[in-house]
């Protein structure tokens, strides 16, 4: 199914994974899809790292096993940054062969090191080259606080909506922390006459130096609210991860009370905390997906 579809009728709560990393135990992607797969998101969407190797393949695979083994559609994330046409052509080749309906077309980040050679310069060029061949349904990414190479929220806005005139379907944020960026950056959005549905992406954050890292890669402002916990509860695993289910519970709650289309939640691979959300959240979708808002 093209998850654009599945805006119709419900609030959407979709889940995000990553696959293993080398030198590790690959069936352990498997334990995490066993587990998520019991709180039957509408989606799940497996990242791929840009730069070659082989997690391409591997993101096929578990794209392909997410739909196939579980019952679940599934999104292939796909980086164009480093990949030439012909190589793009063939990884989708493969997703279609695979049954993937779903494709997060995706630059990826440039490297400060070395320069990009694929060709593709933005996520816009992959998205009118697939919509040009074929028919898969494409998702694109989205920045509540401004992509960090975009100089203004009026030039980021320009580009989002020149990827949604090239064919994107379906849109999802970058992580955010703090609801009124989304709620400021949706409004502004309609505005621009970009009316796909936009997901709300929300990461848990359950150890500090995951949100540093997100701090530094994303430009994410942390709001006072979120600074206090992060400094209360940083030397206790237990409780900084408790904190962060709560304080994401609490960002869906409004995000859903204001009608957003959908939630994306950045998994970590973690199925405790995604269980613990979506337990929280549950009733709160069905009931929002009588009486949208935004
Ligand atoms: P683009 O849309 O190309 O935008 C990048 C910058 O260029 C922005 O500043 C934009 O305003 C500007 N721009 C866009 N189009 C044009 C144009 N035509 N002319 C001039 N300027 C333009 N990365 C991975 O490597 N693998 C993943 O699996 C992955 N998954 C992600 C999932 C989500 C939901 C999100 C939000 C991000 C993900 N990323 C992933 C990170 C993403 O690759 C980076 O954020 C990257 O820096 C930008 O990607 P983009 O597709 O938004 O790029």
């Amino acid at each position: 199914m093209k998850t654009a579809e599945l805006f119709e009728h419900k609030t959407v709560f979709s889940l995000e994974v990553f696959p293993p990393k080398p030198d590790t135990d690959e069936s352990v992607i498997y334990d995490t899809l066993d587990e998520l797969s019991d709180i039957s998101p509408d989606f799940i969407s497996v990242t791929y790292g840009a730069g070659g190797g082989h997690s391409g393949c591997k993101t096929i695979q578990i794209a392909s096993d997410i739909k196939e083994r579980y019952g679940v559609e599934s999104v292939a994330h796909l980086p164009c940054i480093d990949l030439t046409k012909e190589q793009a052509a063939e990884i989708l080749d493969s997703l279609q062969a695979h049954g993937i309906e779903n494709v997060l077309a995706l630059r990826g980040d440039r490297r400060e090191d070395t320069a990009a050679e694929g060709d593709f310069r933005h996520a816009s060029d992959l998205i009118t080259f697939i919509k040009e061949r074929y028919d898969f349904n494409v998702l694109a990414a989205c920045y509540p606080e401004i992509h960090p190479e975009s100089t203004s929220a009026v030039d980021d806005l320009k580009w989002l909506r020149h990827k949604v005139d090239c064919g994107a379907d379906h849109l999802i944020t970058q992580l955010f922390l703090d609801n009124k960026y989304f709620l400021d950056f949706h409004e502004k959005a309609r505005i621009a006459g970009i009316d796909i549905p936009i997901e709300a992406g929300i990461m848990p954050v359950t150890n500090k130096r995951q949100i540093e890292r997100m701090v530094k890669l994303c430009g994410v402002q942390l709001p006072k609210k979120f600074v206090r916990v992060l400094e209360r509860y940083e030397h206790n695993d237990t409780a900084l991860r408790d904190a962060g289910i709560a304080y994401a519970i609490d960002q869906i709650t409004e995000l859903i009370a204001e009608g957003v289309d959908g939630i994306h939640l950045y998994t970590m691979n973690y199925p405790y905390v995604a269980k613990k959300i979506f337990a929280a959240v549950e009733s709160l979708i069905s009931v929002n997906s009588c009486t949208a808002a935004l």
